[in-house]
């Protein structure tokens, strides 16, 4: 694998302007490994002015759909066939397990298949106004289209907005993760092989404060999605709203799985293996929250001690199932939010610390017992492999709480009764509700939040909506006068 990366503007691979490196740690190894060319606000200029290039010829725009569409499943093809390389590489940038990095590549590739299947089925409408006139609206794209990247499946969530928007003839300008931007690069080499138009794709990492910034505050993007921080999202908003240009919110989640008396309780070990230990619960659709129901209790925490008992613990590279969370700043919140929690009465029925004996940022597998409503576990995203677990006696109750904190993104229900599963989902504030398994979805299921937890929706058909807006065109018709004759 090389060892330093460039950004990648107009059609070329550039190093910074003023020629800076940001360098990229191993979270198993907490070493250096590689480096990539710092984008500054310089740079951000230059990579929107090249978007904006593209925009003005109209070289994305004017292409037949169908073409749009067959580039889209250009790139697909060219990410599945280096899954494996480009997967590694994530593994080492991100802690990833190595074969979820491979498939988070693979998912990465569906974005690209899907809305390539949707860029030439993107249609307007015809409006009937009678005999006199004609009137048809037009699905255009905003023009440059400006995403910021957080550093959980920066490739997933890089793909998840940049292959609707490419579909919908948007130039894209994507801000990646300062602490893992590598296999993002990977995207810009399929979008350059399936033959893009230079500027249509600009790829540039640097620091959210400058290189991010730059982009949320700049004149010439028309259309901002960002997935990262509630904190940051608010400052992007701001930033979207001083411009007045529409903006995608897609920030955090505090989700909780609710498990009725008659939850099938394998069904549910499984759900919280995946829901919140799986990517060591870097994820903000995680399970962070699970309310059980009185009489299932101790049973409930029995079989999940079973479960963290179960899991291999270790470098992503060895293929472990918990690997380490992202850096040493993120190990030290996850701790920090555990003594909190502890403080305030729960208990740890597992883990609690920091895993001995690994050189990178591993944190325990952690079972929070006795959390209560108030609790700052009970309320404030961990993101890591914490699970913060509750008591309930009525489905009322259950909604209280599951509703009680400032997020709104993900819940889930465990039961074989319908009435009550759909009751529940029709109550429960989340932009999707998991019945049985959570997780359930794909590419093709609208995501998204309400509350703090965003605003839009990405994935799905809905996706699109973000990336066009609609011109109406009307027009008059003057009935011939008289007989026609061709001119001489
Ligand atoms: P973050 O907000 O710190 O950073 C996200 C991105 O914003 C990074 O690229 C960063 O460089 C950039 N950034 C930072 N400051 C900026 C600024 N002032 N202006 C513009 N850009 C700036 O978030 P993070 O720690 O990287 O990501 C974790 C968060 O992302 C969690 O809260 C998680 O829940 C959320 N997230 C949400 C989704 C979703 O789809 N809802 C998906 C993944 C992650």
């Amino acid at each position: 694998m090389k060892s330093y990366w460039q950004n990648y503007i107009g059609g070329k691979w550039l190093d910074g302007v003023n020629g800076g490196r940001i360098a990229i740690e191993d979270p198993a190894t907490a070493a250096p490994f590689a480096q990539i060319a710092r984008a500054e606000p310089v740079d951000v200029d230059r990579a929107v002015q090249a978007a904006r290039e593209c925009v003005e010829s109209r070289a994305l725009l004017d292409l037949r759909p169908a073409k749009r569409s067959r580039m889209l499943l250009e790139v697909a093809a060219y990410l599945r066939e280096r899954a494996a390389e480009i997967g590694r590489v994530l593994t080492l940038e991100s802690g990833i397990q190595l074969e979820e990095g491979r498939a988070e590549i693979e998912s990465t590739a569906r974005y690209f298949e899907y809305y390539g299947g949707l860029a030439d089925k993107i249609e307007g409408r015809y409006i009937p106004l009678g005999a006199d006139f004609v009137d048809y609206t037009i699905p255009e794209p905003y023009g440059v289209s400006a995403h910021i990247v957080p550093w959980n499946f920066p490739p997933d969530i890089a793909a998840r907005g940049m292959a609707p928007a490419l579909a919908a003839g948007n130039a894209v300008v994507i801000k990646s993760p300062e602490l893992d931007p590598l296999a993002v690069t990977y995207l810009a080499q399929a979008c350059e092989a399936a033959g893009f138009p230079p500027g249509a794709v600009n790829i540039v990492c640097g620091y959210g404060h400058d290189a991010g910034a730059a982009l949320a505050n700049h004149p010439g993007v028309d259309q901002i999605v960002f997935t990262g921080s509630v904190a940051t999202g608010r400052a992007v908003a701001i930033a979207a709203a001083q411009r007045l240009i529409p903006a995608v919110l897609e920030l955090g989640g505090k989700s909780a799985g609710i498990v009725l008396p008659d939850a099938d309780l394998e069904q549910v070990a499984e759900s919280v293996k995946w829901g919140i230990f799986y990517f060591a619960g870097q994820v903000c659709s995680a399970q962070s929250r699970l309310l059980v129901h009185r009489s299932i209790h101790d049973r409930t925490v029995q079989r999940l001690r079973d479960v963290v008992a179960q899991l291999s613990i270790g470098p992503g590279v060895e293929n472990h199932f918990l690997t380490p969370v992202i850096c040493a700043q993120q190990l030290a919140r996850v701790q920090e939010l555990v003594s909190s929690g502890v403080a305030q009465g729960a208990t740890a029925a597992t883990g609690g610390s920091r895993a001995e004996g690994y050189p990178g940022y591993v944190m325990q597998p952690t079972l929070l017992v006795d959390a209560a409503p108030g609790m700052r576990v009970m309320r404030e995203e961990i993101f890591g492999p914490v699970l913060s677990i509750c008591v309930f006696d009525t489905l009322e109750e259950a909604v209280c709480i599951a509703n009680g904190t400032n997020f709104g993104l993900c819940a889930g229900v465990y039961t074989k009764d319908l009435d009550k599963a759909h009751w529940l989902a029709a109550r429960l504030v989340a932009g999707q509700v998991f019945i049985n398994q959570w997780f359930v979805g794909g590419v093709e299921t609208p995501f998204g939040g309400s509350r703090q937890s965003g605003i839009g929706r990405e994935k799905g058909q809905e996706a699109i909506r973000s990336y066009i807006r609609t011109k109406n065109v009307g027009m008059r018709i003057v009935a011939p006068r008289g007989a026609w004759s061709a001119p001489e």
